[in-house]
C-alpha cells in the first residue's frame, strides 16, 4: 500500500499550473508540439522569433535534433537586460558564505547584468569569442555566476568544473574541449577546510595535452599564496576594473552551443554533453517555474554546484530567465552541524528548497535534533533530484523538514536532457512517496521490455522517450558517433534514458535505478532501488547499496552494503535481523545472499553511490574497477575490498 500525499488545499488555489491546466495543455504539449513549443517560446526575448519549432528524428538514417532552428537570442540578455525595467533593484543572487559568521551579500539584477557585462568585456579583450571554450574552476561564489553568464554574453561556450576535482580531471576537460582561458580563484573554502583550486590548475596545465589554454584568470576569494606564472595568469579583478558595465551581447543562433558539461561518472568515462542556447534555455525556465510553482517573492534555494547540471539549470539559468532570486551557498550541509541549511533557511527567509536523496539522508542520520531547533516557517516547497529518493527519507522530509505542510517535489531528469522530464506539478496532482510521478508537458515516456517493444498500462522495464524536447542534448561534444550509439542505438527510434522505471495503476513512473542495477534473480527483476529502500526503513540503517553478482542457482545474487546510523555497532545478530527485515519486507526472492558493513560507500562528488564499483567488488574483480577518477574518497574502496576479504 502506498501513501497518497494529497496538495494542500491553499497551494492548489494559487499554483501556477493546476490540474485542469494539465489535462487541457499535456495532450496538446504531445499532440502538436510545433504549438505548444511555439507559444511558450514566447516567453523568452528573442533577437529573431522563430518560426521553425521541432525538427528531429531519432532514425539512424535521419538522426537529427533541432528547435527554434531560425531563432536568435543571447541567454545573458534573458537571464540579466530584460529585468533591468522592472526588477533592477530585486535580489537576483543571495549569496551565502561558507563561514556562517560570515556577511551575506545581496546581488541586484542591475549588479549583476554589470559585472557580467565587465567580465564579458574583458574576456573579449583577451581574445575569446564566439565558439571559443572557457574552463570555469570556481567555487560556489558570485563570480562562477558571472563567469557563466560572461561567456554566454560573447558566445563562448562555457565547461564549468566541479571546484572538488582533480587536476587530472581539469586536464582531461581541457583536453577534450579544446578551452583557451580558465576562470579560478585562488582557494575555495567548503566546510572551514581550504580548496587549493589554483595550485590545481597550475598541476592540470603541466600535463599534457592542456597548452591550449593560453589565459587563467584567478579571482582573489581566500588571499592564501599562490603562484602567479607571467604572462599565463592574470588577477581577475585587474582585467575586470575599469571596463565598461554594458556589453553589446553577440548575437546567437538557437542551436549555437551554450555550454559543454561532463556526466558525473557513475557509469563510466563522463560524457561531455553539449546544450544549445534557445531550447535549453526556454526549457530549464519553463520546467522551473512550473515544477517549482516559482512567484514573484519567491527565495529560492537549489544545493547543487554549479559544477552539476541541476547547477546550471536550477541555480543559474532557469530561475534567472525567470527573474527569480535565487540563493548561492558556498559550503556542505552537515558543517559546523547538520542544523545549517535549515539557519539558511530562516536567515534569508527561503521559501523554496531543492536538494539531493543523499543530503537528506546525510542529515536524517543526525535525527530530527537540528531541524526541529529552526523555525522554517518560510519554506513552502521541498524538491529532490539526483537519485531514486527512498520513501523513508521522503517522509522524512516532508513531515520534519517542512514540517507536513510543503508538497515535495521528486524530479527526475539527467545532465542530457537539460530540464526536468517526470516530475510532480506540486498544484496538480497528489505526491506517493518514491514516485517520480508523471511527465512534464511535452514528454513522452515510454517504458519498454528487453527486446525494445514498448508496455501498455502498469508496466516495468527500461526507461525511454519517445520524442524530442526542447532541453535535449545535442550531442556528444567532438562524438556524434558516441551520443548515437549511447542513447539512440539500443532500441531505434528512441531515446533510452539507461534508467528502469515501473509505471503504475495511476500512471505515475517510479525510477528504479540504473538498468545495469536491476538485479535479476532466478528469472525476477529487482530493483536495487527497492531493496535498498527496504533496508533504509530499519531504524539502524543510514545507508544502502545493492548490487548483483554472478550466482551459480540463481543467476544473478544480492550484495548488500550497509552503513549504520552513527553510534550503532555491527553485531552478528544486527546482521541477521536485517536480512530477515528485507526478506519479510519484500519477499524471499529479495533476500540478500551477502550482507556487508561499509563504513562508508564509494561516491561521487556529485554524492551519487558508484555501484558499477560496488558490482565489481562484489564480483570480486578489483582489478575491473574501471574509470574512478570521479570518486569523492578513493580510500573507501580499498576498505570496501578489504571487508570483502575478510567477510
Ligand atoms: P553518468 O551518466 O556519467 O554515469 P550520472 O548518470 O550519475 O553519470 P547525471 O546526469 O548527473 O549523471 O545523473 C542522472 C541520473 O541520476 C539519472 O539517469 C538517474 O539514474 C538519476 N536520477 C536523477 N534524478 C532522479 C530521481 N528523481 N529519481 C531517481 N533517479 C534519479
Ligand atoms: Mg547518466
Amino acid at each position: 500500500m502506498t501513501d497518497l500525499y494529497p496538495v494542500p488545499a491553499d497551494f492548489a488555489a494559487r499554483a501556477n499550473v493546476t490540474a485542469a491546466d494539465y489535462e487541457r495543455d499535456y495532450p496538446e504539449s504531445i499532440r502538436n508540439p510545433d504549438a505548444f513549443w511555439g507559444r511558450i517560446a514566447g516567453r523568452l526575448e528573442w533577437m529573431k522569433a522563430p518560426t521553425r519549432i521541432r525538427e528531429a528524428s531519432f532514425d539512424r538514417e535521419d538522426f537529427h535534433i533541432r528547435w527554434f532552428a531560425d531563432g536568435e537570442l543571447n541567454a545573458s540578455v534573458n537571464c540579466l537586460d530584460r529585468h533591468l525595467a522592472t526588477r533592477g533593484n530585486k535580489a537576483a543572487l543571495v549569496f551565502e558564505p561558507d563561514d556562517p559568521s560570515g556577511e551575506a551579500t545581496h546581488v541586484s539584477y542591475r549588479e549583476l547584468h554589470a559585472r557580467v557585462c565587465r567580465l564579458a568585456n574583458a574576456l573579449r579583450n583577451l581574445g575569446i569569442g564566439k565558439g571559443d571554450r572557457v574552463i570555469v574552476y570556481l567555487p560556489m561564489i558570485v563570480e562562477a555566476v558571472v563567469a557563466m553568464l560572461a561567456c554566454a554574453r560573447i558566445g563562448a561556450v562555457h565547461t564549468v568544473v566541479f571546484g572538488g576535482f582533480s587536476a587530472n580531471s581539469i586536464a582531461e576537460r581541457i583536453r577534450d574541449s579544446g578551452a583557451k582561458l580558465v576562470i579560478t580563484a585562488d582557494e575555495g573554502v567548503r566546510g572551514g577546510r581550504r580548496v587549493p583550486l589554483k595550485d590545481n590548475v597550475d598541476a592540470a596545465l603541466k600535463l599534457p595535452g592542456t597548452n591550449s589554454v593560453a589565459t587563467v584568470l584567478v579571482v582573489r576569494h581566500t588571499g592564501g599564496a599562490i603562484d602567479m606564472q607571467q604572462p599565463r595568469d592574470r588577477w581577475y579583478h585587474a582585467v575586470v576594473d575599469g571596463q565598461p558595465d554594458t556589453c553589446e551581447p553577440e548575437r546567437m543562433n538557437a542551436e549555437d552551443p551554450l555550454f559543454i558539461l561532463y556526466t558525473s561518472g557513475s557509469t563510466g568515462k563522463p560524457k561531455g554533453v553539449l546544450h544549445t542556447t534557445g531550447g535549453y534555455l526556454l526549457y530549464a525556465a519553463y520546467t522551473h517555474e512550473c515544477v517549482f510553482d516559482l512567484k514573484e517573492d519567491d527565495v529560492y534555494w537549489c544545493t547543487a554546484d554549479v559544477g552539476w547540471v541541476t547547477g546550471h539549470s536550477y541555480v543559474v539559468y532557469g530561475p534567472l530567465a525567470n527573474g527569480a532570486t535565487s540563493l548561492v551557498f558556498e559550503g556542505i550541509p552537515t558543517w559546523p552541524d547538520a542544523s545549517r541549511p535549515w539557519q539558511v533557511v530562516d536567515r534569508h527567509q527561503v521559501t523554496i528548497f531543492y536538494t539531493a536523496p543523499t543530503a537528506i539522508r546525510a542529515l536524517m542520520r543526525e535525527g530530527s535534533g537540528p531541524v526541529e531547533k529552526t523555525s522554517r516557517k518560510s519554506l513552502r516547497l521541498l524538491g529532490t533530484v539526483g537519485e531514486p529518493i527512498n520513501p523513508e527519507a521522503w517522509r522524512w522530509y516532508h513531515e520534519v523538514v517542512g514540517g507536513g505542510r510543503c508538497p515535495v517535489v521528486d524530479t527526475w531528469w539527467q545532465t542530457e536532457t537539460g530540464g526536468i522530464l517526470v516530475s510532480p506539478l506540486p498544484g496538480a496532482w497528489p505526491a506517493k512517496p518514491g514516485s517520480a510521478t508523471r511527465p512534464f508537458f511535452g514528454v513522452q515516456p515510454g517504458i519498454v521490455d528487453a527486446e525494445g517493444k514498448l508496455l501498455e498500462g502498469e508496466a516495468e522495464g527500461n526507461l525511454v522517450l519517445l520524442d524530442s524536447w526542447p532541453g535535449q542534448m545535442r550531442t556528444v561534444y567532438g562524438d556524434d558517433k558516441r551520443f548515437f550509439d549511447t542513447y539512440f542505438a539500443a532500441y531505434p527510434g528512441m531515446y533510452f534514458t539507461g534508467d528502469g522505471a515501473r509505471r503504475d495503476a495511476d500512471g505515475y513512473y517510479w525510477i528504479t535505478g540504473r538498468v545495469d542495477d536491476v538485479i535479476n534473480v532466478s528469472g525476477h527483476r529487482i530493483g536495487t532501488a527497492e531493496v535498498e529502500s527496504a533496508l533504509v526503513l530499519h531504524p539502524k540503517v543510514a545507508e544502502a547499496a545493492v548490487v548483483g553478482f554472478p550466482h551459480e542457482v540463481k543467476g544473478q545474487g544480492i550484495h548488500a552494503f550497509v552503513t549504520l546510523v552513527a553510534g550503532e555497532t555491527e553485531t552478528e545478530e544486527l546482521h541477521r535481523e536485517l536480512v530477515a527485515h528485507v526478506r519479510s519486507h519484500i519477499g524471499p526472492l529479495a533476500t540478500p545472499d551477502i550482507l556487508q558493513w561499509a563504513p562508508a560507500l564509494p561516491k561521487t562528488r556529485s554524492g551519487k553511490i558508484m555501484r558499477r564499483i560496488l558490482r565489481k567488488i562484489a564480483e570480486g574483480a578489483p582489478d575491473q574497477l574501471g574509470d574512478t577518477s570521479t570518486l569523492a574518497d578513493p580510500g573507501v574502496v580499498e576498505g570496501l575490498l578489504a571487508g570483502r576479504r575478510n567477510r
